[in-house]
């Protein structure tokens, strides 16, 4: 088993991760269980914030690293709220603003537009060692567009305000299960799979 260090100390992500690499012979660690500050996302894409946290949590472990970066890009804004989407509604610095302030900020903002379409993006970064010059990247878009008003209860972020295409229903409403079959991080998984092959 090739150990790995999982740059989030979300649980979710790494039972999520876990399960969907088990037949790769990775065993994910959390970064949790090592002692160090998580990186500063200080880049404007969601590749590049993914690769400095695995090659940050690389650096610090000296095991190989894999490093998440997800949020919602939503195109009548010029992809805003994008790479702050969980801090998008922040006002104070180091205060960060709850699920339902971000997505009353993106309700408003889109008040007066026509064009409500948006998609969710998940970026997975795998690097062998810090300085890895070939990581595997990928990719997973989930497109959709925005309610005027958040529906069903579940899920995190702006799932009561994305409706998804496939079900008719916002991605707090569709359910976890059915959710977690269709969304970006789905989608990016499974190009991660395709790419360890
Ligand atoms: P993270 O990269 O997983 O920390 O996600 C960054 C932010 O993007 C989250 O705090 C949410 O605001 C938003 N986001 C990412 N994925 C989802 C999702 O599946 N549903 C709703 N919001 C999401």
């Amino acid at each position: 088993m090739q150990q790995c260090v999982l740059a989030s100390g979300n649980a979710g992500k790494l039972a999520e991760l876990s399960v969907a690499l088990a037949d790769f012979n990775l065993q994910l660690i959390s970064q949790s269980e090592f002692n160090f500050a998580e990186a500063d996302e200080t880049a404007v894409t969601f590749v590049e914030n993914a690769l400095i946290k695995a090659r940050h949590a690389s650096a610090e472990t000296g095991l190989p690293a894999l490093a998440d970066d997800s949020g919602l890009v939503v195109h009548a804004l010029n992809g805003e709220p994008g790479i702050r989407s969980a801090r998008y509604a922040q006002t104070t610095e180091g205060v960060k603003p709850t699920d339902e302030e971000n997505y009353n900020k993106l309700l408003n903002n889109l008040a007066d537009s026509e064009d409500r379409s948006a998609h969710f993006v998940c970026v997975l970064a795998l690097v062998k060692h810090a300085d890895d010059p070939e990581p595997l990247i990928a990719t997973g878009r989930w497109h959709g567009s925005i309610l005027t008003a958040p529906q069903g209860v579940g899920g995190f972020g702006y799932d009561p305000v994305f409706l998804c295409p496939q079900t008719g229903m916002s991605a707090s409403a569709m359910g976890k299960e059915k959710k977690s079959a269709i969304s970006h991080r789905a989608l990016a998984v499974k190009q991660l799979r395709d790419l360890l092959g």
